[in-house]
């Protein structure tokens, strides 16, 4: 028999993890989601409760006071986090996004800058790689970066910035040389403070949902950055940038694993409670069977998320396939899940006096970021004609 017959299942530690998390959210941050999402405000209880606890960036590594936890770890935390509240999960989830192209190829002097701040809670990073005219297609990107003398001067507007306005750190991808025969070739990416000349942020977005979790445009006027923040080589930028999209992409999968478990729970709940026709709606088999397909679905979803997680985090080679399945396989799940669940709570579930109304909404950006479903799919058929 194989030796490792048997091992497939999680490690103590991660079912301790999400056994402390989950105790964390149902505490600290399902109280105030709904009204969050009501106000669109921050949700400075998550943040606060995260930092304090240590799970606002547990995949910081050791070497930079953070805890290394591992990238199945870090889905567990976003999972259970988003599954009382998504715009509270996108904290550690942002956290990761904005910091992994500095973890993948900063010089160690920017690692030391940055990461210890997000470690401990007291910053925050964010992703800036999308522009309002360069979306699906990054490399069309306009944001330009000149090098004068010591510095390097930024100027453009990039868009859709989650957590932009809270965030201390951000990771910003442009323009170095517009003439490279590739354009993506001609791409650096950059760390800017929120307090460098020239730096500025935008209104928030009005969204259909994760409306706690605040997007702007952030503004680049002159701004004026030490020559030292290019992450890696200039012309590489791009390339860090997609990478990280590898890494990060499970964890979006894991956010919609997580809201789709919310979903389902609630819809269990209520399924039970609710009677017509003088019984349980639970009784009857065409609602039996809704629920057996949404907890068929988010074991599936859950499943391929961490396997992808593990793979990014083994640096296991080709690994486009499974990260863009994984996001895109959990997030249509999420969006299937939360539009059963409002079914299943009938008018009910269409107000807001029941969570699955919120979930629904949230789930839909879950389609979206990260690279659309559209181009996950783009991802994964290349892999499969490439063989
Ligand atoms: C709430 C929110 C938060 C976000 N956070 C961030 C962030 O923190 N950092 C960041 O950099 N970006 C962020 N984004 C941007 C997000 O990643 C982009 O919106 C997304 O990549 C799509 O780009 P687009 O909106 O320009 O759509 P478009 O690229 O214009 O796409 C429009 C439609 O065309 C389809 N399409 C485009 N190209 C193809 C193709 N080749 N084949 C088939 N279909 C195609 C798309 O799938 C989509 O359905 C965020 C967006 C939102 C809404």
């Amino acid at each position: 028999m194989n030796p490792s017959f048997g091992t497939y299942q999680l490690a103590e530690e991660h079912e301790a993890l999400r056994e402390a998390v989950r105790s964390l959210a149902e505490k600290e941050i399902k109280p105030y989601a709904a009204e969050v999402d009501e106000n669109e405000r921050f949700p400075v209880e998550a943040h606060n409760a995260l930092v304090k606890a240590g799970f606002a960036a547990v995949h910081v590594p050791e070497s930079y006071d953070g805890q290394g936890a591992d990238s199945v770890a870090t889905c567990i935390v976003i999972e259970e986090v988003a599954r009382v509240c998504a715009s509270s999960s996108l904290i550690p989830a942002v956290n990761k996004l904005g910091t992994m192209p500095i973890l993948l190829s900063a010089s160690e002097e920017l690692k030391q800058l940055v990461m210890p701040s997000i470690a401990s809670g007291e910053a925050m990073a964010s992703y800036a790689l999308s522009e309002r005219e360069a979306g699906s297609d990054t490399a069309s990107m306009r944001t330009r970066a000149v090098l004068d003398g010591n510095d390097w001067v930024l100027n453009g507007t990039k868009c859709w910035i989650t957590n932009a306005g809270e965030s201390t750190w951000y990771t910003v991808m442009a323009v170095t040389d517009p003439k490279a025969e590739k354009k993506s070739a001609g791409i650096s990416a950059f760390v800017v403070h929120k307090d460098d000349p020239g730096f500025s942020v935008g209104p928030k977005e009005r969204k259909l949902g994760i409306k706690g979790s605040p997007t702007r445009e952030i503004y680049f006027e002159n701004c004026t950055i030490p020559a030292n923040r290019i992450i890696g080589e200039p012309g590489t930028g791009l390339k860090t940038a997609l990478r990280t999209l590898d890494h990060t992409r499970p964890t979006i999968g894991a956010q919609a694993v997580g809201i789709a478990q919310g979903a389902l729970e609630a819809a269990v709940a209520y399924v039970k409670d609710r009677k017509q026709f003088g019984k349980s709606i639970s009784d009857f088999q065409g609602v039996q069977f809704m629920l057996a397909d949404m907890a068929m679905k988010i074991e599936a979803a859950r499943h391929m998320v961490y396997v992808a997680a593990a793979k990014a985090e083994r640096g296991e080679a080709n690994i486009g396939f499974i990260t863009a399945a994984a996001k895109c396989f959990a997030s249509d799940v999420a969006m299937e899940v939360t539009t059963d669940a409002v079914q299943l709570f009938g008018g009910a579930g269409y107000t807001r006096d029941f969570p699955v109304e919120r979930m629904m909404r949230d789930a839909k950006i879950t389609q979206i970021y990260e690279g659309t479903n559209q181009v996950q799919r783009v991802v994964m058929s290349r892999a499969v004609l490439k063989g």
